[in-house]
């Protein structure tokens, strides 16, 4: 037994030295609903960054305006040491098109939308037709550049991309193609452009006709592959990419199980009960006690709390089922991934948005928006006042810095480029 105990005292403190090695411990007081009730009025500042009535105090937002100012000027330096190449939402021009799409969202200000054309044009001129996804294939330039032309008033501009857009579902709805279903590279990362587009633009600017081909080829993909490994009872919809059956946000099962249960997606009640639940149940019993999720089926370690693998991906998924189901046991298990990523999310890998600290705020404005409860947004705060202190935590340096899904970092500006290369290694 003493031999026993003691290997599993070890197995214990390597995970713990695992999990020290992937993310910060989080040094922040989490929040305080005692304070927020009992000194109502009152002068605290046990929950800064929200006041005392639970809004966001005046002096965060502008930190927070502040800090975006300064990092945009960075970024811009930055962008000209970039790829030329890289077009894509997920580590290209793309990408800050989207941010500057956002920005004009926000701010109401004409320079950032004429910005985000600036970058949308740029990405075009460079399509490869490779591949068809929102995040990294052509699908992305054309959907944002659709939307902005359309917020332009470029009537036939708008159009252009739209139809250029619609092109690509040929290769989407081949069944016996290559293409994947998950979300980076495959039919699910098409279909989140025809629903943005919608979102964007209006209903039915994308006919349901088409999105309902595209929803199909996907169940059919996982249908077959669910038979192929004798699955249908238990798990009907099944997906894999590069052979393995991943779950996470971006290459895996909650990432597709979320787009189809988009409303604009208009997969039938009865299909979502028959098809779709059973298949995130089916996700949900391989979770690990700690509340986290593994990155595949078949993986048994309790690692990575990432937007791309793991909880702060999941969530998502958990919280679109609960809204479509309307039961109970989602939303309770979404608010054990937000405790997992308030503990193990100010990750070491950096800021962005795919395996970073900032991804992972997302998580906490998702449930909050859905439930209201202060202590989401109070969380939220707390990972983005993480990420003001950008470049001064010592983090990884991104493969690719100065981009949407992997965010910068202002430790590249002190290193060559060679240098960075080894530190990354
Ligand atoms: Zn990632």
């Amino acid at each position: 037994m003493g031999d026993n105990m003691s290997k599993r005292l070890k197995l214990i403190s390597a995970t713990e030295a695992e999990m020290e090695e992937r993310s910060f411990p989080n040094p922040y007081p989490d929040w305080d609903q005692g304070a927020l009730t009992s000194n109502s009025g009152a002068d605290v500042d046990y929950n800064e960054p929200l006041d005392a009535e639970g809004k966001i105090s005046a002096s965060f937002q502008k930190k927070v305006q502040n800090k975006i100012k300064d990092l945009l000027q960075q970024m811009e330096e930055g962008l000209k040491t970039t790829d030329p190449h890289d077009f894509s939402t997920y580590t290209g021009w793309t990408g800050i098109a989207l941010l500057y799409l956002q920005l004009h969202r926000v701010s109401n200000e004409a320079s950032h939308l004429q910005r985000a054309l600036d970058y949308v044009k740029r990405s075009m001129r460079i399509l490869n037709g490779r591949k068809v996804t929102f995040l990294c294939g052509d699908a992305g330039p054309l959907a944002v550049g659709a939307v902005v032309h359309h917020k332009l008033s470029n009537t036939a501009d708008s159009k252009d991309c739209l139809s250029r857009l619609l092109q690509l579902q040929r290769s989407v709805l081949t069944v016996d193609s290559e293409m994947p279903d998950e979300l980076l590279y495959g039919r699910a990362g098409y279909l989140y452009a025809l629903l943005y587009i919608n979102k964007e633009i209006g209903p039915g600017t994308v006919d349901d006709s088409t999105i309902t081909k595209v929803v199909t080829a996907i169940m059919e993909s996982g249908k077959n592959m669910s038979a192929e490994q004798k699955k249908t009872d238990r798990c009907p919809l099944l997906y894999e990419w590069h052979k393995k059956q991943y779950i996470g946000a971006a290459h895996g099962l909650a990432g597709i199980f979320y787009m189809l249960m988009q409303p604009g997606a208009k997969v039938h009640s009865d299909i979502l009960s028959e098809l779709v639940r059973p298949s995130i149940d089916y996700v949900r019993h391989k979770r690990f006690r700690s509340g986290n999720f593994p990155s595949s089926l078949s993986n048994e370690s309790d690692r990575l709390v990432h937007w791309c693998h793991g909880a702060a991906g999941v969530i998502h998924m958990l919280i679109m089922a609960y809204q479509v189901f309307k039961e109970e046991k989602y939303l309770k298990e979404a608010a054990e991934c937000a405790d997992v990523i308030w503990q193990r999310g100010l990750l070491r890998k950096g800021y962005g948005i795919c395996h970073g600290t900032a991804g992972n705020g997302y998580a906490f404005l998702s449930l909050y928006k859905l439930t209201k409860d202060k202590k989401y947004l109070y969380r939220a705060c707390k990972f983005a006042e993480w990420c003001l202190g950008y470049g001064t935590h010592g983090c990884r340096i991104p493969d690719r810095p100065y981009s949407l899904f992997e965010g910068t970092d202002l430790q590249q500006k002190r290193l060559s480029r060679n240098e960075s290369l080894i530190a990354q290694k």
